[in-house]
C-alpha cells in the first residue's frame, strides 16, 4: 500500500509553538506532508514512530545534568523542563537510529550538541546584548557560513542576517563529537550552526541557533526559506517501511508506524546489553517496586488502554478491561513471589563448606509475541524477565503494536530504564531478523508453524528458547453433571470468549450420549443469545475477528465439515457489511477427520460430538497433535481426574476451562510447545542457576 502522507514531528514548546507550526503549515505541505505535535506534556512518545522527520524547537535551557554542569548560573530559568529534555532526547535518538531528517532550532541545536557529548556556555553575560531577545524583537545580526558546509550549500552564500534569542551558546572548544560548526556569529564567534562533520551513513541534520520560523521577511531570507525547503525535501525523500494498523471492526486505518530495520534492531541490542548490566545490579526489591508501579499505572489508565486494545484487535471493551486487570492480577502474584523463587538459595551449610544456588539473569531476552491477549501473554514473559534482572527486546504482534507502545510507555513511566526495555515494530520479517541477532534467550508466543521455525533457527545459538503455541483443546461433558444448562453456558463461554481467539479456548467438545441432546440444545440457545456488534458498544460479547485472513480459515473449516456431513446449528458464515465479523458457529454431527476437529480454529466455531463412554472420550480427546489444555465436566472428581491423568496436556481442568492462573505453570506439550511461563517455573525460566561450592581456606 502506498504511504499516505509523510509526517513531520514538531516538538512542542510552551513558548511560541505557533510560529513553528505556522511556518510549516503553509502551502509547502501540499497534499503529501502533515504535521504531528510531539508534546513532552502529553508524553506522546508513541507518535514519534509515525514521523518521517523532526523539528526540535526553542525554549527553556536544557538541564545542566545533561552536560554534567552545575545548575547554578546567571540568568538560569526559574524552572527547568527536564521532562522535555528527556522526551526530546528520545526524538533525537529515534531520528538517528532510523536516519530520519532533523532540523534543530535554538534550544534544539543546543540539545543536539549536548546529546553528542558537547557542552554549553551557560550564560553569555555581556554577549547577551547581542543574542538575547529584548522586549521588542529577536536581535538581528550577521553570521558567516563555513565553506564546504551543508548550511553553506543550502544558503548559497557566505553570510547573511539572522535573528537570535538565546543567552546560552556553543563555543568551538565544547562542540559535540562528530559535529562541526557551519556558521559563526560575525561579531563574537559564537557558533550559530551545527551539522555532522562526517556525514557518511548519517541522516540529514541541520542545527541553527537562530529562529528561521519567526524572522522578519522569512520568505526572502534564504536562512529561513531555503532551510525550510531543503528540510521538507529531505522529509519527502524518506522511505520508511510502514506498518499499517487497521481497526478490524471498521476496517479503517488507525495508525501508520515506522517498522524497525536490521540496523535499528542491532542498535537496540547494543543499548539493551549496556542497560541490562546496571539493571541486574539494582536490588530485587527495587525491581519489584518498579513492576508494581507499572501495574498501578495500567489500572489508573485502564479506560484509555482498553480503548486502544479494543480498537486494534476488535476485543469488546469489557473483555479488554478484563484482560488488563487480569494482567495486573498476574503481576501481583509474580511480584509477591519473586523474592521466594529468585533469591539465592543456601542448600548445604556444613562446617567448612557451603553450597548455594544463585539465579543469574539470562541477559538480554527476545520476546516475540502474539496479538490475541497482548497484555496477558506479554506480562507472562517480560514481567518475570525484568524481575529476574534481564533486559527485554519485545516484539509484539503486528496486530497489537499500539498496545505494545502503551506497555512500553508505562513500563518506562514506572521506572524501567530506557535501555532495559525496547520494542521492535514490524511484521514477521522483523521477527525473522531478530533470529539473526545474538540474544541470550528467545521466548515465543504464537502459532506452531512460526514456533517450529524459530526453534530450528535459534537452535545453533545454544541459548534457551521457549515456545507457547497453539492448541486444539478438548472438553468432555460426562453424563453425571448436575446442571446441564449451567455447564452448557460455562463451556460455551470457554469456546467463544474473546471470539474464540484464545490459545486455551475450548476447540472441540465431546458429550456423553445420555445428555447429548439436552446439552446441545442448551449450548445452541446460549450461543444464539450472544450479542454481536461494535466492540466499543457496552454489552457486546462477540466483536470482529482480529485478523482478516482468519475469516477464510473459519469459512473453509465450515465448508469442509459440511462437505463431510456436519450440520450447522447456528451461524456458519461471515456477517456484517464492514469489519471482520464471523457468526458464532456451532457444528454438530462432526467427525474426527474434519478440519474443525483437527486444526486450530482460533475463532468462534466449535464442533460438538456425541460419545458413548469415558473411554471413547479419552481416545478422541487424545487424538490431536496439540497438548495445551483439556477439560472434564463431571460431578465426580475421581471420574474427572482419572480421565485427565490419561491426557498428555500441560493443563487439566475439572469443571472449568479457558483459565490461566499465575500460580500454576503455563506450558504446552507436543505441538503446543514446551517450557513454562507463570508460577515458580515461569519466574526461574529467565535465569541460569549458578552452583556455588564455597570452602573457606583454613586460617
Ligand atoms: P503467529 O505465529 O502468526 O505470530 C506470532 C509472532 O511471530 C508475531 O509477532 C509475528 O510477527 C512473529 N513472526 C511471524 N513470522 C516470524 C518469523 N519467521 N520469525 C520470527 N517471528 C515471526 O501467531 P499469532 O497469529 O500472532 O498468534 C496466534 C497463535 O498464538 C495461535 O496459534 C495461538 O494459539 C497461539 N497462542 C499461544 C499462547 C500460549 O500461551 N500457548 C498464547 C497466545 C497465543
Amino acid at each position: 500500500m502506498e504511504q499516505s502522507k509523510r509526517k513531520i514531528g514538531v516538538s512542542f514548546s510552551r513558548t511560541n509553538f505557533r510560529f513553528y507550526w505556522d511556518w510549516f503549515a503553509k502551502e509547502e505541505l501540499n497534499d503529501d506532508l502533515e504535521l504531528v505535535e510531539l508534546s513532552f506534556e502529553k508524553n506522546n512518545v508513541e507518535d514519534i514512530l509515525t514521523c518521517d522527520g523532526f523539528v526540535l524547537t526553542g525554549g527553556v535551557d536544557i538541564h545542566p545534568s545533561f552536560y554534567k554542569a552545575s545548575d547554578e548560573y546567571a540568568n538560569k530559568p526559574d524552572v527547568f523542563e527536564i521532562e522535555r529534555d528527556v522526551f526530546e532526547k528520545k526524538i533525537y535518538e529515534y531520528a538517528q537510529q532510523h536516519k530520519l531528517p532533523l532540523l534543530a532550532i535554538c534550544r534544539g541545536m543546543q540539545l543536539v550538541n549536548v546529546l553528542e557529548g558537547g557542552k554549553l556556555v551557560q550564560d553569555l553575560d555581556s554577549g547577551n546584548q547581542l543574542h538575547k531577545k529584548d522586549t521588542e524583537a529577536d536581535k538581528v545580526h550577521d553570521v558567516n557560513m563555513e565553506a564546504g558546509s551543508l548550511l553553506f550549500e543550502i544558503a548559497g552564500s557566505r553570510n547573511g542576517d539572522v535573528n537570535s534569542a538565546h543567552h546560552q551558546a556553543i563555543v568551538p572548544a565544547a562542540i559535540g563529537e562528530n559535529l562541526r560548526a557551519s556558521a559563526f556569529s560575525a561579531s563574537d564567534g559564537v557558533i550559530e550552526g551545527l551539522e555532522f562533520d562526517d556525514k557518511k551513513n548519517k541522516a540529514f541534520l541541520l542545527c541553527v541557533q537562530w529562529h528561521p520560523e519567526r524572522m522578519a521577511n522569512k520568505e526572502a531570507n534564504p536562512l529561513s526559506q531555503k532551510i525550510k525547503e531543503r528540510f521538507l525535501q529531505e522529509v519527502r525523500n524518506t522511505n520508511m517501511k510502514k506498518l499499517i494498523v487497521v481497526n478490524p471492526a471498521t476496517e479503517e486505518t488507525i495508525a501508520e508506524l515506522n517498522q524497525d530495520t536490521n540496523e535499528s534492531l542491532s542498535h537496540k541490542l547494543i543499548v539493551l546489553q549496556g542497560g541490562q548490566k546496571v539493571w541486574a545490579s539494582v536490588t530485587l526489591n527495587e525491581r519489584i517496586t518498579v513492576l508494581q508501579n507499572f501495574s498501578k499505572l495500567l489500572l489508573e489508565n485502564l479506560e484509555e488502554l482498553a480503548g486502544i486494545l479494543s480498537s486494534e484487535v476488535g476485543k469488546p471493551l469489557q473483555q479488554a478491561r478484563n484482560e488488563i486487570s487480569g494482567a495486573c492480577t498476574r503481576i501481583k502474584w509474580l511480584t509477591a513471589n519473586a523474592e521466594k523463587y529468585l533469591a539465592d538459595e543456601l542448600m548445604t551449610d556444613e562446617e567448612g563448606l557451603q553450597e548455594k544456588i544463585v539465579y543469574e539473569p539470562l541477559g538480554v531476552v527476545c520476546n516475540i509475541s502474539a496479538w490475541n491477549y497482548p497484555y496477558l501473554v506479554g506480562v507472562n514473559v517480560f514481567v518475570p524477565a525484568l524481575l529476574a534482572g534481564n533486559a527485554v527486546l519485545y516484539k509484539p504482534s503486528e496486530y497489537a503494536t499500539l498496545t505494545a507502545l502503551q506497555i512500553e510507555k508505562y513500563l518506562k513511566a514506572a521506572g524501567v530504564p530506557d535501555d532495559v526495555f525496547q520494542t521492535a515494530i514490524g511484521k514477521g520479517d522483523v521477527g525473522e531478523a531478530l533470529l539473526d541477532i545474538a540474544f541470550d534467550g528467545y521466548f515465543f508466543t504464537g502459532s506452531y508453524k512460526t514456533g517450529k521455525h524459530i526453534y530450528e533457527r535459534v537452535a545453533p545459538k545454544m541459548v534457551p528458547c521457549q515456545c507457547e503455541l497453539g492448541g486444539k483443546d478438548p472438553l468432555y461433558v460426562a453424563d453425571d453433571v448436575a446442571d446441564i444448562k449451567a455447564v452448557a453456558a460455562a463451556t460455551a463461554d470457554g469456546a467463544f470468549y474473546n471470539n474464540g481467539q484464545s490459545c486455551c479456548a475450548v476447540e472441540r467438545i465431546y458429550v456423553h450420549e445420555n445428555i447429548y441432546d439436552k446439552y446441545l440444545e442448551a449450548f445452541v440457545n446460549e450461543v444464539k443469545s450472544y450479542k454481536t456488534g461494535l466492540p466499543t458498544e457496552e454489552g457486546i460479547y462477540i466483536g470482529p475477528l482480529s485478523r482478516k485472513e482468519q475469516i477464510d480459515v473459519l469459512a473453509n473449516q465450515v465448508d469442509d465439515a459440511l462437505a463431510k456431513g456436519a450440520a450447522v446449528l447456528t451461524g456458519g458464515k461471515r456477517t456484517g457489511a464492514k469489519g471482520y465479523y464471523f457468526e458464532p458457529t456451532v457444528l454438530a454431527a462432526v467427525t474426527q477427520d474434519m478440519r474443525v476437529m483437527k486444526d486450530e480454529s482460533f475463532g468462534p466455531v466449535i464442533g460438538i460430538m456425541k460419545v458413548a463412554s469415558d473411554e471413547e472420550a479419552i481416545k478422541k480427546m487424545q487424538d490431536t497433535e496439540y497438548g495445551l489444555t483439556a477439560s472434564v465436566y463431571s460431578n465426580s472428581e475421581e471420574r474427572a481426574t482419572k480421565i485427565l491423568q490419561q491426557l498428555n496436556t500441560g493443563t487439566a481442568y475439572w469443571n472449568c476451562c479457558d483459565r490461566v492462573s499465575a500460580a500454576l505453570p503455563w506450558s504446552g506439550r507436543k505441538h503446543s510447545g514446551f517450557g513454562s511461563t507463570l508460577s515458580y517455573a515461569g519466574l526461574r525460566a529467565f535465569t541460569k542457576p549458578k552452583a556455588y561450592h564455597l570452602k573457606p581456606s583454613k586460617a
